[in-house]
């Protein structure tokens, strides 16, 4: 199958470009043996949020969807010294161990997590008298990604990021054939920004050990 391949194929890289990291490897194991369900970002798609941080010079940082914590802390070890992040995530569960991973990667101290739906905690995040974001990744249920695209606008600052992952889905989102609450979040996502003169945006397709996907970056003008 296609994704043997393309599994070998991010091995080989990594082998090159991701070295063995202990404490990655703790926290990975920490949410498998808890049943965290294993769809946290890939090593290699990790590595590039933690360089867009880095190319950015972000202080700041917020998610949507924590799950184990795994791209909050690759992404919390590319901020300074005095950056935060600012992750949501709905599931108890998922909560907990994220917790206890952040406290495995030393990271406890920059990792906020606000526990309950991403719609009500995002709308109580003032940015004023606070700095903006610069950058915000939205990774949650995507049937409301557009509510959490337009609350990304308002918290990120201008010249800032907003991505969001898994639009392409194997390509379903572009197939007039299939449609379910997932794919028509994408779609009205989309549609949204074809009208929206606050970004400018492009979708980016990945095949990786997760198989068939992609991920909209866009630049809040
Ligand atoms: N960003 C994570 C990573 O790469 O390590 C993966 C996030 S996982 C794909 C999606 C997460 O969003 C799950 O933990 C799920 O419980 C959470 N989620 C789903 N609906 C949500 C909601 N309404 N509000 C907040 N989190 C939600």
């Amino acid at each position: 199958t296609p994704n043997v391949i393309w599994t070998r194929s991010d091995a080989y890289h990594n082998s090159f470009l991701i070295p063995h990291d202990p404490v990655l490897e703790a926290v990975l194991k920490n949410s498998k043996d808890q049943g965290v369900p294993d769809i946290a970002l890939s090593h290699a798609q990790a590595k590039f949020l933690n360089l867009i941080l880095k190319t950015l010079g972000a202080k700041k940082y917020l998610e949507v969807g924590t799950l184990g914590g795994y791209s909050a802390i690759w992404a919390a070890r590319a901020l300074p010294q005095d950056g935060q992040v600012l992750t949501l995530e709905i599931d108890p569960h998922h909560a907990k161990v994220a917790q206890e991973n952040f406290k495995l990667a030393g990271l406890e101290n920059k990792i906020q997590l606000i526990l309950g739906p991403a719609a009500e905690s995002l709308a109580k995040i003032q940015i004023q008298p606070e700095e903006p974001f610069d950058l915000a990744f939205i990774d949650a249920d995507k049937a409301n990604n557009l509510l959490y695209f337009t609350e990304a606008k308002r918290l990120v600052r201008p010249g800032g990021v907003i991505i969001v992952d898994n639009v392409v889905w194997n390509g379903n989102v572009a197939d007039p054939e299939f449609s379910d609450a997932t794919v028509e979040g994408i779609r009205q996502l989309l549609h949204a920004l074809k009208e929206d003169k606050e970004v400018e945006a492009t979708t980016v397709g990945t095949a990786g050990e997760k198989g068939y996907d992609g991920f909209i970056y866009a630049i809040r003008k």
